[in-house]
């Protein structure tokens, strides 16, 4: 680990910002997934076996810096109680007199601190300096959970950090970075990426800095579209980006180049609606009976090549859905990976809402190496970006 990690911190008797990713769905002012939460635990743990006072502060949705009570993090606070078996003092503002009060009684109670949701102050994502530093006045030292908001320079993830002598990793961040950057650096090979999903776009960057680090590169998802539109294989009415066509061309000829194996569907099922009871079939990929269909899933000889192409991998990192999974009927492919995945002898990271939704419907979760908690900022990760929250913690 090239950077400090809050063990290298001594926490006896200080106030520690702790800015964690409790992004969490609320539904009528109920957690219906608590996954994030939990695994930031280990970190509060530590520090309060420490001896410090945890003062805890997250974002919440896409409240567009003002008070927007549908963004409280109060339910958190009381999941957080529960989960802990501990006082929480929730804080109605992040910052100022609200917080410092909070911090007061907290120290008193010996309990845990929550600050209301950053993101109800517009300074937040502006990483405004005169914010940064309301926020870390609350605090002695700081240290940094929050993997799934590393790719933003925000204030509370990078501005902030500058006020500290020692800003460090929280035990989430490190075991995010330890298996990506491990997958990244030296993977036990065969090394095989699974992309998938609806945009090339979203994922060209981290397509190019792969076919530098793999041995083999499965396509599947709407993505797979613009690569046969690339190669002249009728599409139908399939998701196509055209202006990325030049690029499928290029990740082509790369790939060729750099002797990656390049894997894309050989069959699909085409339908002619994305509904539940919409009429469907099974095509090769290049049959012109597509027509004005629409192709939403990858077929059976499809998925029988990728599960050959992962029976021998022993580093596997996986990200996007192979079809329009939210649809049973369509949601094969992705089932199938997901179980060749779990399946797979080395480490296997899956990242990304969709595709650690259908590991976790497979019922296999815990036979993934490493869940990644962080979405956007693992795509940027293993596109070989340095995420701004990473990049301001203190390097050992
Ligand atoms: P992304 O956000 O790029 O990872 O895309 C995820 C979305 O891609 C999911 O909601 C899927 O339903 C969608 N998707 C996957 N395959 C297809 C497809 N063949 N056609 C349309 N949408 C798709």
């Amino acid at each position: 680990m090239a950077k400090l990690t809050i063990h290298d911190l001594s926490l006896h008797g200080r106030r520690l910002f702790l800015r964690v990713d409790y992004n969490v769905p609320i539904k009528n002012g109920a957690i219906t997934d608590d996954t994030r939460i939990r695994a930031t635990l280990p970190t509060l743990e530590h520090a309060l076996g420490a001896g410090a006072l945890p003062i805890l502060a997250s974002h919440l949705g896409r409240p567009k810096g003002t008070r927007n009570m549908d963004y409280t993090l109060a339910a958190v606070a009381t999941r957080l109680a529960e989960l802990t078996g501990r006082r929480v003092v929730f804080a109605d503002d992040c910052i100022g007199p609200a917080a410092e009060a909070a911090i007061d009684r907290a120290r008193q109670e010996a309990a845990i601190v929550l600050l209301e949701n950053l993101r109800f102050h517009p300074q937040e994502e502006k990483n405004d300096p005169d914010f940064s530093r309301k926020l870390a006045d609350l605090a002695d030292d700081y240290v940094d959970d929050a993997f799934g908001a590393a790719h933003r320079a925000h204030a509370s993830v990078e501005g902030m950090t500058h006020f500290f002598a020692r800003p460090a990793a929280g035990l989430l961040m490190e075991q995010e970075l330890r298996y990506l950057g491990h997958a990244l650096e030296s993977p036990e090979r065969p090394f095989v990426a699974i992309l998938g999903g609806a945009k090339v776009s979203d994922k060209l960057e981290v397509i190019e800095n792969m076919l530098g680090k793999v041995d083999r590169l499965i396509i599947g998802g709407a993505m797979a579209y613009t690569f046969m539109k690339s190669r002249g294989i009728p599409t139908g009415k399939s998701l196509v980006e055209d202006d990325k066509i030049e690029a499928a061309k290029k990740i082509t000829e790369d790939a060729a180049a750099k002797g990656v194996e390049l894997a894309l569907p050989v069959d699909h099922v085409v339908t002619t609606a994305i509904a539940a009871e919409a009429p469907h079939e099974v095509l090769a990929i290049d049959d012109p009976a597509i027509d004005d269909r629409i192709g939403v899933d990858i077929g059976p000889k499809t998925v029988a090549r990728y599960e050959a192409l992962l029976a021998d991998a022993h580093t596997v990192v996986w990200n996007g859905p192979m079809g329009v999974f939210e649809i049973p009927a369509f949601a094969g492919g992705t089932n199938a990976l997901a179980r060749a995945v779990t399946a797979v002898h080395g480490t296997t990271i899956v990242g990304g809402g969709d595709s650690i939704s259908a590991i976790k419907k497979s019922g296999l979760a815990d036979r993934v190496t490493h869940i990644s908690t962080g979405g956007g900022a693992s795509l940027e990760f293993l596109g070989g970006r340095i995420l701004p929250g990473v990049a301001a913690l203190k390097d050992r």
